[in-house]
């Protein structure tokens, strides 16, 4: 898998420009949604990325150690004490969205003063501490503050982006939950509430920080619109294997990446354009035939569609899911080459 890590710089930057003043934060889950968390942080940080966002600790620690000192990674899944100390350790902000998690962070913490970011569930009932548990919460929070133990430097939540009628709930439940919080004496800096397709489309969803996941590598969402100057970042690339005349093998080797369902339904871009594809293996698939198709003809089966192969998005659409989910389930084995 071909990475363009000049290409991710440059999706970033519309997006950096396309939000300001509100900051932009990358958000690098899935080993940077499968595009290696080590270089894509690497490059985004030297470019002026201030923001990190990782699911899980470790995750965390790796984009922390990518990114240098200065810059600031958020970590929103919930973990055990042990872990939120390995945390504390790589200066990793955590998200909080659940009162017992709060009180492991305080006791951790030890009087460390450390940033947290509290998280209101605003509908999508994955994580967050529920509206009618926020006004008791938030008075225990400022309690820890002014103890030393931690500090609430955020408030954000997550939202579905199906649609806009229930985004706009969300958002109403936010306003009210920063409200409330303000009302301890909170004085969260960072409110940040939106990901990729909402904060893209829609102003009032920005808020101080936006966290950008698929749109920085160039996956626009299932259904939605081709987005203006961002492009796919990553290139899957196989061989010629074999040319029976009325097919061609590609072989990717251990990949076992494509899902099966795609056979018949998409093309790849082969040296000759795009030729569609019959039947999808394991380790190989059988596309349609070119003339002078020879073995270590070199084959894309996604990509940004230099040769007409298909981006993720488009893939993910003919078998009903997401972009990011064709991305991650290429293997770790395959190797990422960065240009
Ligand atoms: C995955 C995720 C994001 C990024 O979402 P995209 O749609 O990929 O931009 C942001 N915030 C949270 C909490 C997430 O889990």
């Amino acid at each position: 898998m071909v990475i363009d890590l000049g290409r991710i710089l440059a999706d970033i930057d519309v997006l950096r420009e396309r939000i300001a003043p509100a900051d932009y934060m990358l958000v690098v889950k899935n080993d940077a949604y499968g595009h290696g968390v080590d270089r894509v942080v690497a490059a985004a940080a030297a470019h002026g990325v201030r923001w990190f966002g990782a699911f899980d600790v470790p995750m965390g620690v790796r984009a922390r150690a990518a990114a240098g000192p200065d810059a600031r990674v958020f970590s929103w899944v919930t973990v055990t004490p042990p872990e939120i100390a390995v945390a504390l350790d790589a200066g990793i902000e955590l998200g909080v969205g659940d009162s017992s998690y709060l009180e492991d962070i305080a006791a951790v913490s030890a009087g460390r003063a450390t940033p947290v970011h509290i998280k209101i569930d605003t509908g999508l009932h994955r994580n967050g501490v529920r509206p009618e548990d926020w006004p008791a919460f938030v008075a225990r929070a400022a309690e820890l503050e002014a103890s030393g133990d931690i500090r609430v430097v955020g408030i954000w939540s997550h939202i579905a982006e199906t649609s806009d009628e229930d985004d706009d709930r969300s958002r109403a439940a936010f306003l009210e939950a920063i409200r409330v919080a303000e009302e301890s004496g909170l004085r969260p800096q960072v409110r940040h509430l939106a990901a990729s397709a909402a904060a893209f489309a829609r102003p009032e969803f920005r808020f101080d920080l936006v966290r950008f996941g698929a749109f920085s590598y160039g996956i626009r969402s299932t259904g939605g619109p081709e987005l203006d100057g961002i492009a796919p970042a990553a290139t899957l690339i196989a061989t010629v294997s074999a040319v029976a005349g009325s097919a061609v093998e590609v072989s990717y080797g251990y990949l076992d990446g494509l899902p099966s369902t795609l056979a018949g339904r998409m093309s790849v871009g082969t040296p000759a354009g795009p030729r569609l594809v019959r039947e999808i293996g394991p380790a190989s698939m059988l596309i349609d035939p070119w003339p002078g198709a020879a073995i270590g003809d070199e084959v894309y089966l996604f990509g940004p569609g230099t040769r007409g192969e298909s981006s993720v998005t488009t893939l993910a659409e003919a078998i009903g899911t997401v972009g990011e989910e064709i991305i991650v389930r290429v293997s770790p084995l395959v190797p990422r080459i960065y240009i």
